[in-house]
Parts: C-alpha cells; structure tokens; sequence
C-alpha cells in the first residue's frame, strides 16, 4: 500500500509539473475477477476513482503499479485535458510517455485473468473404461446426490482412486 500511495503521489506531482493539473484520486482496490485488471472513473469535477485488482497487486507488485497505476492515472489527466478522445488514442499515448517518463509499450506483464476456472478433475471407472470427472460431478456423487452412468456399459462409474 505504501508503494501504491508514493506512486499515486510522484504521478500527482508530474500532472502538476507538466500539465498544471490538480485534481482528487481516490484508491480502491476491489476489483475481482477477470473482466478488468484496472479502471479509472471519473466521479465529478477534478475527481476520479482508481480501482485496481488485488490479485495482481498482489502478485505483481511494483510492475503492476507502474503498468496499471500508470495507466488508469493517464486516464484521469486524459479526462481532465480533453473532452474528446479516444481512451487509448495518441493523447492517452502522449500522456503515458510523460508520466512514466519512457516511450509507451504494452506491457510484457501478461495480466490476463483465466476466463474459466479450470475444475481439478477425478478419476472414475466402469467396466469398459476410464472416465474423467469434474469436481462439482465429484462433489455430488461423495454427497450422494447424484449417481452417473456410463453411456457405453451402463454401469455407475466409480472412484478410480
Ligand atoms: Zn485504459
Ligand atoms: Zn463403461
């Protein structure tokens, strides 16, 4: 969190050095999932929110914030210097080059979220064959709710394990 705050204040510093900004951020890191790995939504006049993904702050610390903090921030001095633009157009790219102090690349970071859980998976057996069993199938048949057959020799599979 520390790190997150002297960030945000070194990023503050340069919008008021370069663009004579100033303007509120409030930090939120709630986003869950794997639809978003930051956000920047402006919450009215000079004030803007920064929400950011535990997970990866978590797990990639100082580059996640130099990527993402970097990159929500850019947003909110974007907001506050034009009107229109597009949200990753050469303005938005102008903006990150100063604030970050480097040309603007794509990160090498790959943040992608799995879009599925991938379910551990359980070994069960008929008379023909093997069979692979998700944990939810798992779940129900240790708690009795369910039973499966299998299609081929129409026995009820059973634990290979
Ligand atoms: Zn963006
Ligand atoms: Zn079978």
């Amino acid at each position: 969190m520390d790190l997150l705050v002297y960030f945000l204040y070194e990023l503050k510093q340069k919008a008021l050095t370069t663009y004579n900004l100033k303007f509120k951020t409030a930090l939120n890191i709630n986003l869950k999932g794997y639809r978003l790995i930051g956000q920047c939504v402006k919450k009215g006049r000079k004030s803007y929110l920064i929400r950011l993904h535990g997970k990866l702050l978590n797990e990639f610390k100082q580059e996640y914030i130099k990527d993402v903090l970097t990159h929500e921030f850019a947003h909110a001095v974007q907001m506050e210097l034009f009107t229109k633009t597009k949200p990753h157009g050469k303005e938005w790219k102008s903006i990150m080059e100063t604030l970050s102090g480097k040309a603007y690349k794509k990160s090498n970071i790959n943040y992608c979220l799995p879009k599925n859980r991938t379910l551990k998976t359980y070994l069960y057996k008929c008379a023909c064959s093997q069979h692979s069993i998700t944990s939810i199938r798992h779940n129900k048949i240790t708690r009795g709710i369910m039973t499966y057959k299998c299609k081929k020799c129409g026995q009820i599979i059973q634990p290979a394990f």
